[in-house]
């Protein structure tokens, strides 16, 4: 057991060079001005970075290390990664290692290759990586090849974000500077510098790789296309917290060793709700850090997936009738000096900075519930949203017994009491007394209070964070500049700040629900209130890039509106490109997998017809089956047909937002209608002759 406690505790962060290291190697001088850059938020000088790459250099040698990498996550979603070796000839035909300040700090890789939303001409290939030094350097191994990690923030030309790491460190400065503005107005003369938090939990399914390779769909789109429902699913509740399989246990063993190497504090581990779904937790950190572990780990999950002869999915929805997969982003704000602004305490009513922090938010999720929508908009989220097992696509606010009382005490003057939480008594005698939290959970909520953070629960399990937390962070920047415009400019703080929690508790405090949001009372509750329902990816990207929407982001210094409008391109012609991959294949597995074991199945039918007839028996019944599979076969080319067509014409449409309206109005349906015959046909034809592993194989298969 020490053994094991030891080697977690050598192992981790044993990959990173991280303040420990730092300090081993950096001159005393060099190490306490970097710290000082960094926590001052400045650029950092080339002297001093000359001296920091060096020891780095050194110390991912010494590792093992040949390459350096500028590590960025441009709009695929997706990281980036172009290695250099650290070798530099020498006149006499040696080498020796080298790497400058210049190379830690800037990159040049060529940009024509990534989306850019018309904000760079594919012959303007220039863009630039900038090491976001608040992100700690890494070596990854990746099979033999040893290569040191600098996480890089990527820029056009003109200095253009075309990634989603510049726009969340915009918004960490944005939302710095306005919580700053705040506390001071309250008094609070010693934060300098606020931070937001993430800790991102992480769906994912598993399935066992011999199926995966017959499973084209799986294989290009991240999703099941066909699939008939299982006799069983998810009905029993016997997978969600149940004991872990020995083969996924080993795997989520490797999976926290590599993670633990690279410093992500992999913490929370367990079966979830869907069959062959499970969870993976950290310990949450600064959002820009925690957004770079966020893909470290869907990447490591994947990678150590191979190994243990598994496929990991990490898509929304990759089987019908069975739960997708989430990421629940908790986050919250934090001084310099470690308070947790969000942090109730145990008499929240006279808690003024928590009140006006609350509020904050509250504002801003209901002002911005567009944005926030918007923020998780995707094919993948599509099925989920609203499924009955995520929230619905109409943003609300769960604050649980205790604060709604305060948020209604407030809209009525102001607060005077808190609810206390108690105790839970379980009557056994041996069993002790719970103390009880003061609020319950909400598992449907889309945004709710969990004791001291939000969880945004809409988030794709796909889908890199960087951008919902960006919209997070800015929506209460605004919140937050609003409301330290006015305690700045009044007499009396606490009459102003009394003033303004009671304002937005009597406005905003529409945005607040804690029942059940998956029912249909709900959705008909939030239209009464005026609350936004989005249903679809599409309707809700094609709103980011409105005036107001470019006002609150060019205020704040997070995203032009030409930034804007690319993205908005950007999102738009990804759901297209998805689409249209997936109708694809959608045809290319009916044609050549589906329908061919149908006539297969109906021609043996057919034999089997005659030979009965032969035998002078009465084939009726074998030829009942041959109808309806016949029928079903006529059904099936009819859709696809139609599906062919669809694709053919939407490729020709130019403007990207109605090309989205028709990849979702012409090929989702069309897909829907070729997997309704094929659905059928495979719970019909024989099943040695059906082609594709089914549902019950891969979710069932151990
Ligand atoms: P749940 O019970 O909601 O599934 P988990 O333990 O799986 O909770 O995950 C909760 C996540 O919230 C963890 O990643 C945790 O580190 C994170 N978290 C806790 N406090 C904060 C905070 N102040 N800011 C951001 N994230 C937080
Ligand atoms: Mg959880």
């Amino acid at each position: 057991m020490s053994d094991n406690f030891e080697s977690v505790t050598a192992v981790f962060g044993k990959n990173v060079f991280n303040d420990v290291t730092m300090k081993e190697r950096l001159p005393k001088a060099v190490y306490k001005e970097f710290k000082k850059t960094i926590a001052e938020g400045r650029f950092l000088d080339m002297t001093l970075a000359n001296v920091v790459a060096n020891a780095m250099k050194d110390w991912a040698i010494e590792k093992g290390a040949t390459h350096f990498c500028h590590w960025f996550q441009p709009m695929t979603g997706l990281t980036a990664e172009k290695h250099d070796s650290f070798i530099s000839p020498t006149a006499e035909g040696t080498t020796i290692m080298e790497f400058s300040g210049k190379e830690l700090i800037q990159g040049e890789p060529d940009a024509s290759s990534f989306p850019s939303g018309g904000l760079r001409a594919t012959f303007e290939a220039r863009g630039y990586t900038a090491w976001d030094c608040t992100s700690p350097v890494f070596i990854k191994e990746t099979g033999k090849n040893i290569t040191l990690f600098i996480p890089c923030a990527f820029c056009s030309y003109h200095a253009e974000a075309l990634d989603k790491k510049t726009p969340l460190l915009r918004s960490m400065d944005a939302l710095s500077k306005q919580a700053v503005r705040v506390l001071k107005a309250l008094g609070n003369t010693t934060v300098t510098n606020v931070g937001a938090t993430l800790g991102a939990e992480q769906e994912y399914f598993l399935i066992d790789r011999k199926f995966y390779e017959k499973r084209l769909d799986i294989m290009l789109t991240g999703r099941t296309l066909f699939g008939a429902s299982t006799p069983r699913g998810q009905e029993l509740s016997d997978h969600y917290f149940g004991s872990l399989h020995e083969r996924i246990a080993s795997y989520m063993h490797d999976v926290n060793f590599e993670l633990w190497k690279l410093g992500v504090s992999a913490k929370t581990q367990h079966n979830e709700v869907a069959p062959a779904q499970y969870e993976l937790a950290p310990v949450f950190g600064t959002v820009n850090v925690a957004t770079d572990h966020n893909q470290l780990v869907m990447e490591t999950l994947q990678k150590v997936a191979l190994r243990h002869n598994f496929i990991c999915l990490l898509y929304e929805k990759p089987f019908r009738g069975v739960n997708g997969s989430g990421k629940h982003n908790n986050w919250s704000m934090v001084t310099n000096d470690g308070m947790n602004l969000l942090e109730p305490g145990s008499t929240p009513h006279d808690n003024m900075i928590f009140l006006v922090m609350l509020c904050a938010v509250i504002k801003a999720v209901d002002k911005y519930s567009k944005l926030l929508r918007a923020s998780v908009a995707s094919p993948g989220n599509d099925h989920r949203l609203g499924a009955h097992e995520a929230p619905p696509a109409i943003v609300s606010m769960f604050l649980g017994d205790q604060l709604t009382d305060i948020v209604e005490q407030l809209a009525s003057g102001g607060a005077k009491t808190s609810k206390a939480g108690g105790q839970l008594k379980l009557g056994v005698s041996s069993l002790p007394q719970l103390p009880k939290d003061s609020t319950d959970r909400n598992r449907t909520s889309p945004f709710a209070f969990t004791g001291n953070k939000f969880e945004f629960r809409m988030v794709g399990s796909s889908q890199s964070t960087a951008g919902p937390m960006f919209v997070l962070n800015t929506i209460v920047a605004q919140s937050l500049m609003e409301i330290a415009d006015e305690l700045e400019k009044s007499s009396n703080v606490k009459t102003a700040a009394q003033k303004i929690l009671t304002k937005i508790a009597k406005e905003n405090g529409k945005v607040i629900f804690n029942g059940d949001n998956y029912t249909e009372a709900w959705a008909k509750e939030a239209e009464k209130r005026g609350l936004p329902n989005i249903k679809s990816s599409v309707d809700a990207t094609k709103i980011i890039a409105d005036d107001e929407y470019v006002k609150l982001f060019t205020t704040h210094k997070v995203l032009s509106k030409a930034e804007l409008k690319a993205r908005t391109e950007i999102l738009l012609e990804a759901y297209s490109t998805t689409i249209c991959i997936e109708g694809k294949t959608a045809l290319n597995i009916a044609q050549r997998q589906i329908l061919p074991a149908a006539i297969e199945y109906a021609s043996t039918l057919g034999k089997a017809v005659e030979h009965i007839s032969d035998a002078g028996c009465n084939p009726d019944t074998e030829k009942k089956i041959l109808n309806k599979t016949c029928g079903l076969i006529t059904e099936l080319t009819n859709s696809m047909d139609e599906l062919k067509d669809a694709i053919a014409e939407v490729c020709d449409i130019d403007n990207s937002a109605k090309k989205a309206e028709a990849c979702r109005d012409k090929i989702v349906a069309g897909m829907n209608a070729v997997r309704k015959a094929a659905d059928e046909l495979e719970l019909i034809v024989d099943a040695k002759t059906w082609p594709l592993p089914t549902y019950a194989e891969m979710l069932f298969g151990k």
